[in-house]
């Protein structure tokens, strides 16, 4: 089952910079800076409401998100959904023909097990699954 959108991924050239544009859009500061070494990545979260903004940051040439910047730009990189039990939905989504782009979820920036599935399935969109380690 699927929660809620949980956040948006937004890939940015410079967190400091990016973080203080989302402060004015938000009318708050950031709750999280965080980086996690085994995707490249720095990323800065926000409350919106139920939801959050994620901003990320690249720290390295190789990261998922240097490579989007170059291919596309700055801008919305993924949505991620938030669901009850990533296993199931893991073998839901595979059982409908969606391409995953992990098969076994990973630890993400939030305290979550995370996993990805491939926009090539999804008409553009990387989707991002995710459940809260409790
Ligand atoms: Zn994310």
């Amino acid at each position: 089952m699927i929660n809620k959108i949980e956040h948006i991924g937004i890939a940015v050239k410079n967190l400091t910079e990016s973080s203080i544009i989302y402060e004015k859009i938000l009318g708050a500061k950031s709750y999280k800076k965080k980086e996690v070494d085994t995707e490249n990545v720095i990323t800065e979260f926000f409350k919106v409401g139920n939801s959050k903004i994620e901003l990320l940051q690249a720290t390295s040439e190789e990261s998922a998100i240097a490579k989007f910047i170059e291919k596309k730009g700055e801008g919305i990189h993924h949505i991620a959904f938030e669901v009850a039990d990533i296993y199931t939905e893991i073998e839901r989504l595979k059982a409908e023909g969606f391409i995953m782009i992990n098969e076994q979820p990973k630890l993400g920036a939030d305290n979550k097990l995370i996993c990805f599935v491939h926009p090539k399935s999804t008409n553009g969109v990387l989707i991002e699954i995710c459940q809260e380690i409790i």
